[in-house]
């Protein structure tokens, strides 16, 4: 893409080497967070592409998307849903669990906080797998919600080609460097 912002943005990204363990290249976007222009430069496209989507809920996954979901969710008039790491939420929740490299982990949302025939966007700040984003399509469908995309601010190349995930559009920032 040609957009000038995208390569301060993706050199804004600390990549730091075996963290948390080794052979991960881990993207750190909390350098990312330390550079207004480019923080305020991710948080705009997102929300110049959503912004005439008709999207009512920004959904965000902890730690991460809920570093980048409010802001969007505030821009372009719609609510923001927390979907949080197990036993977190205080209310009823419903929960839907995905692979990880060693064994299981799990998505839960708060019943109630969609409502059927919403128009959800799901934020992430990087997607590999893409088994998170999978999870949390799937709690948003459960409660009737249309997940219209879902979008991070990074995408391994392999996801990244091929630009959706179980049949949604992925919207993607910048590669790992
Ligand atoms: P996946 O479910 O495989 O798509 O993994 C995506 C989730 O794991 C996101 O919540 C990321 O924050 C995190 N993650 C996976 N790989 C990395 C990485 N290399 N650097 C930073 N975060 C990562």
């Amino acid at each position: 893409k040609g957009d000038p912002r995208l390569q301060a943005i993706s050199e804004a990204i600390r990549v730091i080497p075996h963290f948390p363990k080794t052979g991960i290249m881990f993207q750190d976007i909390t350098t990312l967070l330390l550079n207004h222009k480019a923080f305020k430069d991710t948080v705009d496209i997102f929300i110049d592409r959503f912004r005439d989507m008709d999207i009512s809920v920004v959904a965000g996954i902890e730690a991460r998307g809920f570093m980048f979901g409010p802001s969007i969710a505030l821009a372009i008039g719609a609510k923001f849903v927390p979907l949080r790491k197990p036993r977190k939420l205080p209310g009823e929740v419903i929960s839907e669990a995905y692979e990880l490299e060693y064994g299981t982990d799990c998505l839960e949302m708060h019943v109630g906080a969609v409502v059927p025939g919403e128009r959800a966007v799901i934020i992430d700040d990087l997607v590999a797998t893409g088994g998170t984003l999978s999870a949390a399509t799937r709690l948003l469908e459960r409660m009737g919600a249309e997940v219209v995309e879902c979008a991070c601010v990074i995408g391994l190349p392999e996801v990244k080609g091929q630009r959706r995930l179980n049949g949604k559009p992925l919207y993607i920032l910048v590669e790992p460097r």
